[in-house]
């Protein structure tokens, strides 16, 4: 096949030079094995019927591009201007600079994660994470796990296997990624008993369900969907008091990491209120709305935490020390709601007046030509599906959606979202007023 023929040899690629600085920095041979591997792709594509560059030297160039791209450590800085303010593809909560701060301190050198500096004993890398989890949502104990899912499938395995855990078929969920809740119960070794329908579940559905082989009444929180219209669930109160008459404690998996009510988020569950409701667990995520890293939080009774502490899984899904430090200096900030509010980043982009959002997006406008429009934002990875969040976006006209592509493809990368060939670009998910001047730059560039 003529185009395979133009395909350049492993030095000719290496010769670009726009790789000179990657050789340099990786050397030959780790520069040669990249290129293989750009050059293997090169020809599968035009075997796949790619189109040809126009000679050698075009076709040399495009396989070095394809080598950089190889090599770009990531994940890169973007600008998210979604609108949808925990957005999962784009890595949900960033850090507040406490935390971050808190992460650099810690991270280039050695660290008293397991070591008590007062005693020279071996200590716990919970002891800086349980007890702050427990006050802040009212519990007697706390632990901290690698994320949510895990923290799930830890507490079934510890409390649950080998027997049965009642459950509303209304929250059978699928979380993402192909996590549901029933394939989960099995990982675990747990057995799913379903009661009640998908629409409604009354209190004497779980009263019917409980056997002696009852471990736990688990609930767990519709995040990503809603039922409507004729529905009924049994709440954590009633549920806590049917369990407490029949010796079986109640899982409440929250997910979105609300510790506190929120008068930006009415009707979203928080963990202080299902513990005070009489939870024997309560589980949330650490990257959603409470804005800190990727985490599994756990809150409860004693004895039930310690119980899931010492399964064998804890240690296979246990927190890593840049999550430990990055988690504890985000539960400080929460120490205070107003504080919180105004220092997390996820809880500030959501709490952001009206006005604010709008003046924003006027200036976005009058800076790129664009139109100021009211829109839609959204919360996002998994927390209140049906709420809008009131926003204002910059309109561009992207009718073939090519502006889009342009500003996703730069640097720094500008995420906006399409609607019927305009380009909205949401300025409630900016993170501060200077990205406003960044995302304006970006698209005079690539126009
Ligand atoms: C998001 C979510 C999880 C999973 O949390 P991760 O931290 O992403 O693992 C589990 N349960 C519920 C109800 C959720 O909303």
């Amino acid at each position: 096949m003529e185009a395979l023929r133009q395909l350049p040899a492993v030095d000719r690629v290496l010769a670009e030079p726009a790789l000179a600085g990657l050789v340099a920095e990786l050397g030959h041979a780790g520069a040669a094995a990249l290129a293989r591997d750009a050059l293997a792709a090169r020809r599968a594509a035009l075997l796949d019927g790619a189109a040809p560059a126009a000679d050698r030297d075009a076709e040399a160039a495009l396989v070095a591009a394809a080598v950089l791209a190889l090599d770009a450590p990531g994940p890169v800085r973007v600008v998210n201007a979604t609108g949808v303010v925990v957005h999962t593809n784009l890595g949900r909560a960033p850090l507040a600079p406490e935390a971050v701060r808190a992460v650099a301190a810690t991270a280039g050198g050695y660290a008293d994660l397991e070591l008590d500096l007062a005693t020279g004993q071996r200590g716990s890398r919970q002891a800086r994470l349980g007890p702050r989890i427990a006050r802040l949502v009212g519990a007697e104990a706390g632990l901290a796990v690698n994320n949510c899912a895990g923290a799930l499938v830890l507490v079934l395995a510890a409390l649950a296997r080998g027997r049965e855990v009642v459950v509303s078929r209304g929250q059978l969920i699928e979380i993402g990624d192909g996590f549901r809740l029933p394939e989960i119960m099995e990982q675990a070794g747990a057995r799913l008993v379903e009661v009640g329908a998908t629409n409604r579940t009354r209190l004497e559905d779980y009263a019917a369900a409980i056997g002696p082989d009852t471990a736990l009444l688990l609930r767990a929180h519709p995040s990503n969907f809603r039922i409507v219209g004729f529905t009924e669930e049994v709440g954590v109160a009633d549920l806590a008091a049917l369990g407490g008459e029949r010796g079986v404690p109640v899982v409440d998996d929250v997910g979105s990491g609300l510790l506190h009510p929120d008068p930006d988020l009415p009707g979203e569950p928080d963990a202080a209120g299902s513990i005070a409701a009489g939870a024997g667990l309560v589980l949330f995520s650490g990257d959603k709305l409470l804005g800190g890293p990727q985490a599994g939080l756990i809150a409860g009774r004693a004895d039930l935490v310690e119980a899931v502490g010492c399964h064998p899984l804890a240690r296979a899904l246990r927190i890593d020390r840049l999550g430990v430090a990055a988690l504890a200096a985000t539960l400080r900030l929460h120490a205070d709601p107003a504080r919180a509010r105004a220092a997390v980043p996820v809880r500030r982009t959501i709490a952001r007046p009206e006005a604010d959002v709008r003046a924003r997006a006027e200036r976005l406008a009058a800076l790129t030509g664009g139109e100021a429009m009211a829109c839609a934002a959204r919360i996002g990875g998994g927390a209140l599906p049906a709420v809008d969040l009131a926003s204002w976006a910059c309109a561009l006209p992207d009718p073939t959606g090519a502006l889009h592509a342009a500003l996703r493809t730069g640097a720094p990368a500008v995420l906006g979202r399409l609607e019927d060939g305009m380009l909205l670009l949401d300025c409630r998910t900016l993170l501060d007023d200077a990205e406003v001047d960044v995302v304006a730059e970006r698209v005079a560039a690539c126009r």
